[in-house]
């Protein structure tokens, strides 16, 4: 059965939910074991799918819909309600999901980059956001916030989950300048010293900064063996999963 990082389920019929995997209880084997939610690994296609149907399963959602991230800064809506597929992984091209519709969960793929979940309680929308450094650099929070607000959202409150944190985010020197020049929040330096990213110190300030209230409930991918880390273990890592979805409709949980 599929284990959490963190999770936080529906309060009653018109709650949502908020759920971050851990790499426990999915059925792929080494060295992706075993809640392998990512298709863009080298792992069995067939146990990343029954992975994702499981997960769906315990989170008690009508659907779970993911798309083929590709550090952008597009955001896609399963809205207009339409026929979906129980499981969706890898449906339009995009780094981030809204939607208002019950029983849907909206999934984003990560192993060290960070996941945002946004809500709006009152007005019944959620989002997911993938934003490592090239998306956070480049907007894709911005886009999000940006996008439920057209649909009506006046007051956003955003969850940031496991990623690579600040002292194990070491990167070239040219990089993090560049990095630290366009989000000045981001800077850090590694456990060692040297020029390093903070990803969630960023978000933090982007997502503050557009009026949202944010918690963070993110343990270090790459320090927690229970988590997938593509800095440690490179092409033999898979992905975990960030999912929110606003209760009702069909919904059995
Ligand atoms: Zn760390």
């Amino acid at each position: 059965m599929p284990q959490f990082a963190w999770i936080s389920r529906p309060d009653g019929p018109t709650g949502f939910g908020l759920a971050f995997t851990n790499r426990l209880g999915g059925v792929s084997r080494p060295p992706f074991d075993s809640l392998n939610l990512g298709n863009s690994s080298h792992d069995d296609p067939a146990a990343v799918e029954l992975n994702l149907e499981r997960l769906r399963r315990r989170l008690g959602l009508d659907h779970l819909v993911g798309v083929a991230q590709h550090h952008g800064r597009t955001v896609w809506s399963p809205d207009p309600v339409g026929p979906l597929a129980a499981v969706t992984a890898a449906g339009a091209k995009a780094d981030a999901l809204v939607s208002g519709r019950p029983g849907v969960g909206l999934l984003i793929r990560v192993a060290d980059c960070l996941p945002v979940l946004l809500v709006d309680r009152r007005r019944r929308l959620v989002a997911a956001a993938h934003a490592g450094r090239v998306g956070l650099l480049g907007g894709v929070l911005e886009a999000t916030v940006a996008d439920l607000r057209r649909r009506g959202a006046d007051q956003v409150e955003a969850w940031i989950g496991p990623h690579v944190c600040a002292a194990c985010y070491e990167v070239p020197a040219e990089m993090a300048e560049a990095a630290w020049r366009r989000l000045p929040a981001c800077r850090a330096s590694s456990a060692s010293g040297t020029p390093a990213i903070d990803l969630a110190g960023g978000a933090v300030a982007i997502l503050a900064g557009l009026g949202c209230r944010v918690q963070r409930q993110d343990p270090c991918t790459v320090e927690r063996d229970d988590l997938f880390s593509y800095r440690r273990d490179g092409a033999a890592s898979g992905r975990l999963g960030a999912v929110v979805w606003l209760a009702g409709a069909g919904q059995s949980a």
